[in-house]
């Protein structure tokens, strides 16, 4: 049982990681670190008391700093979240490994994935979903393609197995990099994988009924649940049922001074709560997020770090 997990190591995730493992916190890091947007960056010029540094200094000068004070970092990918209740969440990884916090901080920065595929968003509710959690018992028996090649859409095949026997992951002219773990449990539980090519259409008027591909042929689905990259905050928030808003509703709302969102226990932080991308401003909402996380398990009104 950790304290806490935070959800993305980057300077908003790994500024918390600091913060709760200078007061002891246990704390545990998921993410990858070289998928930090900031480790995208060629120049970081504007990050006070740093005149100029590249984007991967930076980074790896970040977790090596949130480590030394003790927090834990695992380079995986989180594909599930879970609230059990109180102060009691369990968090799936990529290798299918659980992790339990009392508390969890989402800061798994920017993360949109519109699919470009027509006629997504009228289906959406009717046939197209996002999330497994939250609509795969609306389709107890049906026919239905998960689209996506990742880890991700490994995770939501299985768990549409709740519902439905008939499952196909279509690629949607990736190719899969799925892990081998993972790869052996859709084998087993007979889930197709199908490198396809890109899906152009989705089609059906009042519902969906099939999806059309770039060369014009065409396969029968009672519903698609979208799958694309890997789960970003809105999937976290929707699963938790946490508010979200912006564009595509792709960010988390929370508060920014201490990171709080709608769901006791379930704090978020950075570029996925929208606002100026920045490292500075991440690193801010990371910290104000820690604070709070110290303040709550601790169960202190207080929280002094200057001794
Ligand atoms: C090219 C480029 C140049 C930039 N230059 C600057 C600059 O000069 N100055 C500046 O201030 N800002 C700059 N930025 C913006 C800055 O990088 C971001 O604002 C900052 O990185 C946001 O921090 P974050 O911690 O919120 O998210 P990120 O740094 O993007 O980190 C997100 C983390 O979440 C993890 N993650 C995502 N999904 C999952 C999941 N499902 N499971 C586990 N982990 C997950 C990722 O692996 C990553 O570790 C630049 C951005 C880019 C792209």
């Amino acid at each position: 049982m950790y304290d806490l997990i935070i959800i993305g190591a980057g300077p908003a995730g790994l500024t918390a990681a600091l913060y709760a493992g200078r007061a002891d916190l246990k704390t545990l890091v998921l993410g990858i670190v070289t998928n930090s947007n900031a480790h995208k960056a060629h120049l970081i010029e504007n990050y006070l008391g740093i005149e100029s540094i590249s984007g991967p200094d930076y980074m790896m000068r970040c977790l090596e700093h949130a480590k030394k004070f003790g927090a834990e970092y695992l380079e995986r990918e989180v594909l599930d979240i879970k609230h059990n209740g109180e102060q009691d969440f369990t968090i799936v990884d990529s290798e299918r490994d659980a992790y339990k916090a009392r508390a969890v901080l989402i800061a798994s920065g920017l993360g949109f994935k519109p699919s470009g595929i027509k006629n997504e968003q009228p289906l959406i509710g009717r046939g197209v979903s996002f999330c497994v959690t939250c609509d795969g018992a609306f389709f107890k028996g049906k026919n239905l393609a998960v689209i996506g090649s990742s880890n991700y859409a490994a995770d939501e095949a299985l768990q549409l197995l709740t519902y439905t026997p008939h499952i196909t992951i279509l690629s949607h002219g990736k190719k899969f990099e799925i892990s081998p773990k993972l790869e052996k449990v859709l084998k087993e539980r007979e889930i197709a994988c199908v490198e396809t090519q890109k899906i152009s259409k989705f089609l059906g008027e009042e519902k969906l009924s099939a999806v059309e591909y770039a060369d014009g042929e065409m396969q029968e689905f009672d519903g698609i649940f979208m799958a694309l990259g890997h789960a970003t905050a809105a999937d976290f928030a929707t699963k938790l049922g946490i508010e979200r808003t912006g564009p595509q509703k792709a960010y988390i709302v929370s508060n920014p001074l201490n990171g709080k969102t709608n769901v006791p226990g379930v704090y978020a932080a950075g570029d996925c709560t929208g606002g100026n991308a920045q490292a500075s401003k991440s690193s801010g909402e990371g910290c104000n997020a820690a604070i709070q996380i110290i303040k709550d398990l601790k169960g202190i009104a207080a929280f002094v770090d200057y001794s």
